[in-house]
């Protein structure tokens, strides 16, 4: 590790003020992927903010339009087991607790788990070339191990993937990211928040530099009658996902009225295609109509080799995750889909 000055922000304006010294600034928070990151020698910040002392972004509050805002320190485990998100938002709750450890996710917090880094193996590999690292040096993946890589959304120069639990959620809920930085306050909608690889893959997100999470909007619309998080992984436990899917469905006379499905594990972002979502609106929530859901989100799908099995993995995940939010008892630990 690389000698660095360490510094406690007593606000955000300080905060702000502090990571805009020296080029090198990082800020922290629960450090449970830049510890990693910094100890692998892939990064090294000289400047680091420490930003717990941020009391304003430590809880978990009810908005006015009936939502709820997630304060971005408040840690995973402790929005997972949150009352209202465990009432109006158990999506959101159980992909959480599909990810990581329990010791990571009690350190681990909101803001820092949408800001994550891909576990591609060539990537933590500083002795591997790799573009997202070294940007121009080569993907070895692509002709490499890739049982846990991209097969769509990914690019010439990259095809990692976004291993978040939690943003897969987050992306079916349509939630809003809330920034500080620089240039002011902002709001970022949640599909926009993460970017496809293209030929810039060292660029993981649309935040600015300097910029600071400060909390996640959720709004009104929690799909708690109807939901599953179904996350396929190599072990039972602290595994990142093959493939995962959130899927938050409202019924109306036996029919789709409203529908999310979105996928993790399979591209470098939550992957949600709209197209199948209307598809679906007005139809019967079965197996048929599933599937025929999962044809249009997997259109164009591609593996690498090891990864091809993904591909009908996925279109399995989406039919099983779609019968499986029909009936919310499914979500108990142990329970079979209806299928
Ligand atoms: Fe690097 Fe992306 Fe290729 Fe992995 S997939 S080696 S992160 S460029």
């Amino acid at each position: 590790m690389n000698n660095f000055a360490y510094q406690k922000a007593a606000d955000t304006s300080d905060a702000l003020h502090k990571v805009a010294q020296g080029t090198a600034s990082s800020f922290i928070a629960g450090g449970t992927n830049l510890i990693d990151l910094w100890k692998y020698n892939l990064v090294h910040p000289e400047n680091l903010i420490d930003i717990n002392g941020l009391r304003d972004y430590k809880s978990i509050n009810k908005t006015e339009d009936g939502g709820l805002l997630l304060g971005a320190l408040v840690t995973n485990s402790a929005t997972a087991y949150n009352e209202h998100i465990v009432e109006k938002y158990p999506l959101l709750s159980k992909a959480i607790l599909a990810g990581a450890s329990a010791q990571i996710r009690n350190s681990a917090t909101n803001g820092g788990n949408l800001l994550q880094k891909t576990r591609c193996y060539y990537f933590y590999d500083a002795a591997s070339p790799c573009n997202k690292r070294e940007p121009g040096t080569g993907c070895p993946a692509k002709e490499g191990l890739n049982r846990m890589h991209a097969i769509v959304g990914y690019s010439e120069d990259c095809i990692a993937v976004f291993p978040s639990d939690m943003c897969v959620a987050l992306a079916a809920l349509e939630a809003v990211v809330n920034v500080n930085g620089p240039e002011g306050e902002r709001k970022i909608p949640f599909e926009d928040f993460h970017r496809l690889p293209g030929n810039t893959p060292h660029i993981d997100n649309n935040l600015a530099k300097n910029e600071l999470i400060t909390s996640i909007s959720l709004p009104k619309e929690g799909f708690a009658e109807n939901y599953s998080y179904l996350k396929l992984r190599d072990r039972n436990s602290y595994a990142f996902a093959l493939v995962s899917v959130a899927t938050g469905i409202k019924l109306k006379d036996g029919k789709i009225e409203k529908i999310r499905i979105v996928l993790g594990g399979i591209a470098h972002k939550p992957w949600r295609v709209t197209e199948a979502e209307d598809f679906l609106i007005d139809k019967e929530a079965n197996v048929d109509n599933f599937m025929a859901a999962a044809e249009i989100i997997l259109k164009g799908a591609k593996g690498f080799g090891d990864n091809d099995f993904k591909i009908d993995l996925a279109k399995r995940a989406i039919v099983r995750n779609g019968m499986m939010a029909l009936n919310p008892e499914s979500q108990r630990p142990g329970a079979q889909p209806s299928l």
